[in-house]
């Protein structure tokens, strides 16, 4: 692909070149329709918000338009909140569990049979590469239906008291870094525990939660159990302080998860949060360094490193750090970046174009700060949001790139000599969501993760996610967990 060269140097006299490389080998669109405007689903039905204002949403690899979608403002939240009511009083809430738990299989099912569909308009809409939402996103998303369809008619066995009841509507706010998994994540648990919804898209990623909602109707989901208004931030702020929402669920930025909780503070709401993070993934001189560059590479390159648990500070151990280091950058320059629907496709486009403000003013202020920038020789494509996979080696804990949630593809290296230093320093954030641990010693994980203080710790692999295990943080990184028993009790009053 013609372009800009990508900063840094150095690599091309490091690894060789490849001998061959891969033909382009693109994911076809025409599996997809996109529309030209798509309207708010509410009550079952999609429609124009009451003003009829519209915003477009564009393909951040070629700043593309790809539709125009209906701009929710008040009087849609009050609509699509006294639907979701109404079905909760006459249908939802008192359905018995077995007969919730078809509608859950039915949509998995449908979501397993319209998979490509969904990955590729995913792709479109996001940025990510095809690999990714065809191999993570869709499948996780489906996972996630059939985990909480089996729950559904077992509630009472669930631990959580012996008659557990639903909350009632649940107004549910999501981000643009997973947008059809973070919908599946919000709908299903509450869902299958008998409460309806209310869901806002990120803006700029707002056409497969569309599609999920169209899946809905395809489902006979009962009108009103699942309403979906696309728009702004001020859409979600409407819909958190709506007097009729019973539940609030928030994935996105601290700061926002911050404005959520002063907005519904002492209003008896239910919240749960799940916000940024800063995590550390600790590499011991003892562990396989192949493998744990697979890992460091997995853990921050994944979805262009928008993933709030992404292992963004690497601290290895100072006597095998220039090693894995070394091995690293001969990986990166291996990834392939460019068009999202290329099947070869490793790191895509950057979701929008603040983003890619935000990522490159954090790295200009690593830079400022005295760290050392390297990224492999890369083509960015000229037009769309593009980052080379960046590695900062030489980073103090004061830099600005070792403390902020910088949500790109830009890893930062720190070291350190004992276990004990190694705990202090990934403890040494505001965050707690995620962190990393590569050894071989079993006894050394346990210990690990007893003193790290994260939601989720991986031990010899990063970014694994199941239904079936409960994810969140600790202090800025939010409260209560997502999947799981644990997932289901804040759905539930116990
Ligand atoms: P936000 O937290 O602003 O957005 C998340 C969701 O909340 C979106 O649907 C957004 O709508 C909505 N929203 C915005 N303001 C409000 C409000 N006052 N009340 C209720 N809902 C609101 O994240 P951004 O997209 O702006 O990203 C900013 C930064 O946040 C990123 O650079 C990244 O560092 C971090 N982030 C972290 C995520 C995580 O999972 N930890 C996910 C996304 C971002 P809209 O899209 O219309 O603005």
């Amino acid at each position: 692909m013609a372009g800009k060269q990508g900063q840094g140097g150095g690599v091309a006299a490091r690894a060789a070149a490849p001998a061959w490389d891969y033909a382009p080998a693109p994911e076809s669109r025409d599996i997809v329709t996109i529309a030209a405007e798509y309207g708010l689903f509410t009550d079952g039905e999609f429609g124009p918000a009451a003003d009829g204002r519209q915003f477009p949403t564009i393909n951040p690899a070629t700043e593309e338009p790809l539709a125009r979608v209906a701009l929710a403002g008040q009087p849609d939240v009050d609509r699509a909140v006294a639907a979701a009511r109404a079905a909760y009083q006459r249908v939802w809430g008192p359905m018995p569990g077995a007969e919730r738990a078809k509608y859950l299989y039915r949509i998995a099912r449908i979501l397993q049979e319209r998979a490509r569909e969904f990955a590729v308009l995913e792709s479109l809409d996001n940025g990510k590469p095809i690999r990714e939402s065809r191999d993570v996103d869709v499948p996780l998303a489906a996972a996630h239906f059939f985990y909480h369809a089996g729950w559904a008619d077992k509630l009472e066995y669930a631990g959580l008291g012996q008659a557990p009841r639903p909350l009632g509507v649940a107004g549910q706010v999501i981000p643009w870094n997973f947008p059809l998994l973070m919908a599946a994540w919000k709908l299903a648990p509450a869902l299958a525990a008998g409460n309806t919804c209310v869901l806002k898209p990120a803006e700029t990623t707002p056409l497969t939660a569309l599609l999920l909602a169209e899946v809905c109707q395809q489902a006979g989901l009962p009108p009103g159990v699942v309403n979906v208004l696309t728009g702004a931030g001020e859409a979600g702020a409407a819909l958190v302080s709506h007097p009729g929402v019973d539940k609030i669920a928030f994935t996105g930025s601290t700061e926002v998860g911050k404005e959520i909780s002063r907005a519904i503070a002492g209003t008896g709401k239910r919240l749960t949060l799940e916000l940024g993070g800063k995590a550390a993934n600790v590499v011991f001189d003892d562990a396989p360094v192949d493998q744990a560059v697979e890992g460091i590479v997995n853990g921050i390159f994944f979805n262009q490193g928008h993933v709030c648990c992404a292992g963004s500070r690497l601290l290895v151990q100072e006597s095998v750090a220039d090693i894995v280091v070394d091995r690293l950058k001969d990986r990166l320059a291996t990834l392939r970046l460019g068009d999202p629907l290329d099947k070869n496709t490793d790191i895509g486009a950057i979701n929008s174009r603040e983003q890619l403000d935000k990522i490159s003013e954090l790295t200009a202020a690593g830079d400022a700060e005295g760290a050392q920038r390297w990224s492999p020789p890369c083509q960015l494509p000229e037009k769309g949001y593009w980052f080379p996979p960046t590695v900062f080696t030489g980073v103090s804990q004061s830099y600005r790139i070792a403390r902020e949630e910088i949500f790109g593809p830009v890893l930062s290296v720190l070291t350190f000599r004992t276990p004990e230093e190694a705990v202090a320093k990934a403890n040494n954030t505001p965050y707690g969501l995620s962190a990393g641990v590569w050894t071989e010693k079993g006894s050394r994980i346990l210990w690990m993760a007893q003193r790290l203080r994260a939601g989720v710790v991986w031990a010899n692999t990063y970014n694994r996610f199941d239904p079936a295990s409960p994810f969140g943080g600790y202090r800025e990184s939010g409260f209560g967990r997502e999947g799981g028993r644990h997932g289901l009790a804040a759905y539930l009053d116990a």
